[in-house]
């Protein structure tokens, strides 16, 4: 009987996104570095907040961000729990419309506005559709997240970045998915006076032919993608019904390329 595993796109086994909170002016610095070192990311905007001085254009959102995702952070960034269910849906819902207008894509990712989060409103997000919701905080872990609506970063830009990244670069072992997932606020590198440390990590990360680089909401998707894939019931072949192919290990040997909407025999 053949073994499957998932792989992420080209086959790769480890993947880099990032994640950046509040759509300040800084984040034009931020996607310049990104893109130079072909680093991708995910940038959560509140679509009540433009006029507040020192926020990026929104006639700029879809040319600054284009390669990346724009996501939600909410109408104007309460501390949800705290708010009625039905507000909080309001918030979500009438981000996503505003971003939709200026994107043109189904915006479905989303980040809790000061962390801020409950179980009533995890249950309520699905029907909201949204896909993921990061919470604050940094697990220092690689690994995939459990629950998508309680996805907590590898770190912090501020928490040991240059080390979680070299240890990053040094996994080999195939039989393993991995993530890296970096958050923070691009304005905090001026804050700081850091913006040195983006650069260093950027040009450390970027380039690597086994990391995928990401946003969000296409990790989410290869692994939703990977979900939907029928295999036979003795994996002698598989169908891909997606709209994206997909990418699976065979008994440990090399990638297997699965086109969208194709049967292949294994
Ligand atoms: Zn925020």
């Amino acid at each position: 009987m053949n073994r499957i595993y998932c792989c992420f796109p080209g086959g790769k086994h480890k993947a880099l996104t990032m994640s950046y909170d509040d759509g300040r002016v800084e984040d034009r610095r931020l996607v310049k570095i990104f893109n130079q070192y072909g680093i991708k990311g995910t940038f959560h905007l509140n679509s009540g907040l433009f006029d507040r001085g020192e926020r990026i254009d929104p006639e700029e959102i879809r040319t600054l961000y284009a390669g990346h995702e724009v996501a939600c952070h909410t109408v104007t960034h309460p501390t949800i729990a705290r708010c009625p269910l039905p507000e909080v849906a309001r918030e979500v819902l009438d981000d996503r419309r505003w971003l939709e207008e200026r994107t043109g894509y189904p915006v479905r990712g989303l980040s809790y506005p000061n962390g801020s989060l409950s179980e009533e409103i995890e249950k309520l997000l699905p029907a909201c559709g949204i896909r993921y919701s990061r919470v604050v905080g940094s697990s220092d872990s690689f690994a995939l997240p459990e629950n998508p609506y309680r996805w907590q970063a590898t770190c912090h830009h501020n928490h040991q970045l240059m080390e979680l990244g070299e240890q990053f670069l040094g996994l080999f072992k195939k039989q393993y998915l991995y993530l890296m997932y970096v958050w923070g606020h691009s304005y905090e590198f001026t804050d700081r006076d850091n913006w040195e440390l983006m650069e260093s990590f950027c040009r450390m990360m970027g380039g690597k032919d086994d990391i995928w680089y990401c946003t969000n909401i296409e990790f989410m998707d290869c692994m939703d993608d990977f979900k939907r894939l029928q295999f036979a019931a003795d994996n002698h072949f598989v169908y891909n019904p997606n709209a994206r192919d997909c990418f699976i290990s065979v008994n440990d040997g090399p990638a297997v390329q699965i086109p969208a909407g194709k049967t292949v025999q294994l």
